[in-house]
């Protein structure tokens, strides 16, 4: 009998001018981009983060603390692809993915495919398992005006017994 867990994951980044604009693994055309110790791909780290949470491991903070100087401008899909080879080593497989990008910076719309398609080969594993969308924020709250990105992400990992 399979057995199932589901892992939820988030993450908010402000968005500044004079940094690329990477989310979900690709660089979008945008004047401003995530700020963060690392690249800033909110949406990966929300992804490593539900992954982890599913399997029960630690969270991405706590095995890449921002403190590290030798995660200066780490690429993210890098530290994704650390927290699945840690996942996988534990024996489960992806079920699928959902992931929502809440932001009035970059449109995430008219890159959606190529952000399933990056994730999809991040994690080794077929586009279908992965939905990726944009919301907008309604021009309410700390991050109208594109000042931010918050993403969630939900994963469902399956495991024999
Ligand atoms: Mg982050």
């Amino acid at each position: 009998m399979n057995r199932t867990r589901v892992g939820l994951g988030f993450d908010l980044h402000r968005l500044a001018e004079g940094r690329p604009c990477i989310l979900g693994g690709i660089e979008l055309p945008h004047p401003t981009g995530p700020v963060g110790h690392s690249d800033g791909d909110a949406v990966l780290h929300a992804v490593a983060d539900a992954v982890l949470g599913a399997a029960g491991l630690d969270d991405l903070g706590t095995l890449f603390p921002d403190t590290d100087p030798d995660g200066e401008g780490a690429d993210s899909r890098q530290l994704l692809g650390a927290c699945w080879e840690r996942v996988v080593a534990e024996g489960w497989t992806l079920g699928n993915l959902d992931v929502v990008i809440a932001t009035e910076g970059p449109r995430i719309a008219p890159h959606r495919a190529a952000m399933r398609a990056s994730i999809a080969s991040l994690l080794g594993i077929d586009e279908t398992c992965v939905n990726v969308k944009g919301k907008s924020l309604e021009g309410l709250g700390a991050l109208a005006g594109g000042t931010g990105v918050a993403v969630q992400a939900i994963v469902l990992l399956e495991r024999a017994s």
